[in-house]
């Protein structure tokens, strides 16, 4: 489902993915742990042209990510077809980001209507199944403010849901929230994985990725050190750097 193949970015003079390989199946959940700095978010980014890659490249359900091949040669994608490929790619922040002065329902209902074109009570229809999906039936005409941090998660969750993505990229869905709203947020991805859905979740959820996890990728420094089931690279890790970040976040 999600291929990426030696991937490096820079920013200025400083190297940030050093040669990223990783492969995503179908209805898998990989978690990617890793320090800060490491290169988590940005390697996110780059799965949907947030960031363009200096070398190597992406493909997401068989396609180029940002790209057209012609030849041995690789085209940068339009602006245009950049935002299509990227309304089959669901990304949920650590800080929410949805729309402040437009309701739930509005921030669920307004990528497919504006992006994809669907006929808005379509769209309203898929919205309120999503949100009874995300346990929030009742919040549809609330503003974002007049929400928690959780609740606020959630509808973020049901609006990347709602263009219906081959793929759902999470940056620290829950590192924003109080404690005691991380669990609701944590069960919402996890019924997502047991529904099937392909994900990639950076996360210092150990917890998570233990009972969740098909792969946990291990990353420092702009490189995977480490990569397997959780019960290997959660349990027995082989390599040193990821030994040390473990018993700093267990
Ligand atoms: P964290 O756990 O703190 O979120 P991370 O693993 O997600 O860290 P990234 O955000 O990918 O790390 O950042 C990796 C490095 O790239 C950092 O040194 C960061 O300062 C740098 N960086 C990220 N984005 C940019 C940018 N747009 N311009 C310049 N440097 C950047
Ligand atoms: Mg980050």
């Amino acid at each position: 489902m999600v291929e990426i193949r030696s991937v490096h970015k820079s920013f200025g003079a400083v190297e940030v993915l050093r040669g990223i390989d990783l492969s995503v199946r179908a209805g898998e959940v990989t978690v990617v742990l890793g320090p800060s700095g490491s290169g988590k978010s940005t390697l996110l980014r780059t799965i949907n042209h947030l960031e363009k890659v200096d070398q190597g490249w992406i493909s997401v359900d068989g396609t180029l990510v940002g790209y057209r091949r012609s030849g041995n040669k690789l085209y940068e994608l339009r602006e245009r077809e950049v935002l299509r490929q990227r309304t089959r790619i669901g990304f949920v922040f650590q800080n929410f980001n949805l729309f402040p002065h437009l309701t739930v329902l509005e921030n669920i209902i307004e990528a497919p209507v504006a992006a994809l074109g669907r006929p808005r009570k379509d769209a309203v229809a898929s919205a309120e199944k999503l949100l009874a999906r995300v346990g929030l039936a009742d919040k549809a005409g609330a503003y974002p403010k007049q929400l928690s941090g959780g609740q606020q998660q959630r509808v973020a969750i049901a609006r990347a849901l709602a263009l219906e993505p081959k793929l759902l990229l999470f940056d620290e869905p829950t590192s924003a929230l109080d404690p005691e709203l991380v669990g609701e947020v944590l069960d919402v991805i996890k019924d997502l994985a047991h529904a099937g859905t392909t994900m990639i979740v950076v996360t210092h959820e150990i917890g998570f990725a233990r009972e969740v996890a098909d792969t946990v990728v291990f990353m420092d420094e702009g490189r995977i050190v480490e990569q397997g089931p959780p019960a290997d690279v959660l349990d027995r890790p082989v390599q040193e750097r990821t030994r040390a970040f473990l018993s700093k976040v267990l």
